[in-house]
C-alpha cells in the first residue's frame, strides 16, 4: 500500500501472521534526523507522526500506534558510475555491489549477478580472475544503467508528480507508463 505526496509518504506491506511492515518515507538531509532520538521510541514516534498532521487516522496510527520502536533506516549511495579495481579472487554479487537507491530491482539484479558470474566461470574454467574480469566489466556497465533507471522510479514514486507519477504507471496510462 502506497499514501504518497511528492517527499513523503507510507510505504506498507502486510506480512504472513497478521503482521503489517510500514516504512514512513521522509526525503530530508540526515542532519534532519539527528536532532530525533531514536532510543526514545514514544517522543520519535510523537515526532514522525506529526510530520503527518491532518492526514488520515488509520495512517497516522501506522505509527503512532505501532508495536514496535521506529528503526532510522537512511539510504547510502555511491555514484552512479560507481565501480573498482580487479581484486584477485574477490568480487561483489547483489546489494553489495550495488549501493544506489532503492529502485525496487534490487532481487532481480541480484540473481542476474549470480547468474552472469556462474557463466562467466563456467567460460573461464582455469583462469578465475579473468571469469571475475570479465563479469565485472559487463556488471559495472549494467550497474550503472541500473542506478540511473533507480533515480528515476525513485523520483517518478516520491518526487513532484506524486502520487500520480506511480498510480499512472500502474495504470499504464499517461506518460509514465511508457518510460
Ligand atoms: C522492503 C523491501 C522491499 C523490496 N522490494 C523489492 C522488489 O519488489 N523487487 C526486487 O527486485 N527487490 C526488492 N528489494 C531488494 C531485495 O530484497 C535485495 O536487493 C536483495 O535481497 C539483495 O540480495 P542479496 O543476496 O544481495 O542480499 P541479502 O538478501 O541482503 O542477503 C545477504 C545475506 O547475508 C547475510 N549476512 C550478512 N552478514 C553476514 C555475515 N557476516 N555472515 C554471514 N551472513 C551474513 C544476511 O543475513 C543475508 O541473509 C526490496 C528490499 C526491501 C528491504
Amino acid at each position: 500500500m502506497y499514501a504518497l505526496i511528492p517527499g513523503k509518504g507510507f510505504l506498507t506491506h502486510r506480512e504472513a501472521g497478521e503482521i503489517i511492515h510500514t516504512y514512513v518515507i521522509l526525503s530530508r538531509p540526515v542532519s534532519w534526523f539527528d536532532d530525533i532520538d531514536f532510543s526514545d521510541a514514544a517522543s520519535t514516534k510523537a515526532r514522525i507522526a506529526a510530520e503527518f498532521d491532518g492526514w488520515a487516522p488509520e495512517l497516522v496510527a501506522l505509527i503512532a500506534d505501532a508495536d514496535t520502536p521506529p528503526v532510522l533506516r537512511s539510504i547510502y549511495k555511491l555514484p552512479d558510475d560507481h565501480r573498482w579495481p580487479h581484486t584477485p579472487g574477490v568480487t561483489l554479487i547483489g546489494d553489495a555491489a550495488h549501493v544506489t537507491l532503492p529502485g525496487g530491482e534490487g532481487a532481480n539484479t541480484a540473481m542476474l549477478d549470480g547468474a552472469e558470474l556462474a557463466e562467466a566461470i563456467v567460460a573461464h574454467p582455469d583462469d578465475i580472475d579473468a571469469a571475475l574480469t570479465a563479469y565485472e566489466e559487463v556488471m559495472f556497465a549494467r550497474a550503472e544503467e541500473e542506478a540511473v533507471a533507480a533515480h528515476e522510479t525513485i523520483d517518478l514514486i516520491f518526487g513532484a508528480r506524486a502520487p500520480e507519477g506511480l498510480a499512472n504507471l500502474l495504470n499504464g496510462t499517461a506518460e509514465d507508463a511508457a518510460s
